[in-house]
């Protein structure tokens, strides 16, 4: 059985998640605090959902000190809109996802499954040069690590994987579930120029008026 440490001061909310965790088949140990947080984080956990705003710390902070200490065990950050979460900070911290209140369960649900194929053997697909590694949430190209924002390694993996087209409505719907907030067009716009920066314009080629396709080239 998977055990979670689930950090939320909010004991409304952290029961609710508690409860559904828990009718999923988890274990949870829970905390409301950083103070509760450090004292509950066992060898049993292996996985941590975190809010950030805590009352007595942030968990940001806290990931960052459990990594210092050598704690790889992946961390979610659970981030109200109205905090101003900052995504780089909360990665940089050595967290491995996030996602934005309010959140759809079945999002939360899905994001914590990746996170514990963890240490397992992940999904990895490999294109051309470029290579997904779903447990590290990293893409190299010729074994190097692209430098990509959360938003632009879920374009790419999309985009990796999906051998025709990928329409514009489905990655602006990847884009909301990704923050919860409405994505228009031209952001869509701005994401795409800069993985094309960063991967080599030519590999994404635009399909006019129906979305982007990859390129082995
Ligand atoms: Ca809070």
């Amino acid at each position: 059985m998977n055990t979670l440490l689930l950090v939320e001061d909010d004991a409304v909310l952290r029961e609710g998640l508690a409860e559904l965790f828990i009718r999923e088949g988890y274990r949870v140990v829970e905390a409301g605090s950083v103070r509760e947080a450090r004292a509950r984080l066992d060898d049993a956990v292996q996985a941590i959902v975190m809010d950030v705003g805590l009352p007595d710390g942030d968990g940001v902070a806290l990931c960052r000190e459990w990594r210092a200490m050598g704690d790889t065990r992946p961390i979610l950050f659970l981030t109200a809109r109205d905090e101003e979460f900052d995504v780089v900070r909360g990665l940089d911290s050595g967290g491995n996802d996030y996602v934005t209140k309010p959140f759809r369960m079945q999002e939360l649900l899905s994001r914590v499954r990746v996170l514990l194929r963890g240490s397992a053997p992940g999904r990895v697909t490999a294109r051309g040069g470029f290579t997904v590694d779903e447990t590290r949430m990293q893409i190299t190209r010729d074994g190097e690590a692209l430098p990509l924002t959360l938003t632009e390694y879920r374009i790419l993996v999309l985009l990796l994987e999906s051998k025709g087209v990928v329409s514009r409505d489905r990655l602006l719907q990847l884009l909301w579930d990704d923050g919860g907030k409405y994505i228009d067009d031209n952001t869509l716009s701005v994401h795409m120029s800069r993985l094309r920066e960063k991967v080599g314009a030519a590999q994404i080629r635009t399909i006019r008026g129906v979305g982007y396709q990859w390129s082995d080239m």
